[in-house]
């Protein structure tokens, strides 16, 4: 089986993992992922996460140009910031409108440089520090140019009164940041309003230098 085939058949299986679980529903969210070579496969339009056909994903050449496919998502500036401004480090871009991260997104005392409390290792390890960006009207080109102020900074980022962004090394370390994404969400609101206890400072740290992950700007 051929890299793009094997690549293809994984961003179906695991966009219909995460229909089935309710990670996303009707036509929300979208997937790319960069072949070997540099081409693109993404998503389209309008398409369910249930139900994407391998053969109609979009597919894009090396330099950006479409090649074949169905017409491809309108938030392609989310993804093409993370490929331009992490390009060694992202293989894959993913995006949802999970119910969990939408809801922290409307919260008024989060911290926009840091969405999320220190409450599980994890949520460090995979997603490092979560920013919070402002609502763009789906689609608006401006929501890429966001992304790329962060300057390559973050790997993980949340759209106010839309939905997270996470980019990976390649699909499934991005799709398991994503599915961490939302699970912190879930605990978040489980703790909310009753003091949890977080990791220390000297913890954080110690995940941070262990584990080389980006969280000082
Ligand atoms: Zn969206």
């Amino acid at each position: 089986m051929s890299e793009e085939t094997r690549l293809r058949e994984q961003i179906c299986r695991i966009a219909a993992s995460m229909f089935a679980r309710g990670l996303t529903a009707g036509s929300s969210g979208n997937i790319s992922a960069r072949l070997g070579d540099g081409r693109l496969l993404v998503t389209p339009t309008g398409s369910s996460f249930g139900q994407l056909d391998a053969m109609r994903l979009c597919l894009f050449d090396a330099a950006g140009r479409f090649v074949s496919g169905d017409k491809p998502t309108k938030e392609m500036p989310l993804h093409t910031a993370f490929y331009e401004t992490r390009p060694v480090k992202t293989g894959a871009v993913t995006h949802l409108h999970s119910a969990h991260s939408v809801a922290v997104s409307l919260l008024p005392d989060i911290d926009p440089d840091s969405v999320f409390m220190p409450l599980t290792a994890y949520s460090i390890m995979r997603l490092g520090k979560v920013k919070l960006l402002p609502y763009f009207r789906p689609g608006d080109p401006a929501m890429g140019n966001a992304v790329r102020g962060l300057a390559g900074k973050r790997s993980a980022v949340l759209l106010a009164h839309h939905g997270p962004v996470v980019a990976g090394k390649d699909l499934e370390a991005a799709a398991y940041a994503m599915e961490e994404l939302e699970e912190t969400a879930k605990l978040t609101f489980l703790t909310q309003g009753m003091r949890p206890k977080l990791l220390s400072d000297a913890e954080v740290r110690g995940l941070v230098e262990h584990f080389d992950i980006e969280w000082d700007d």
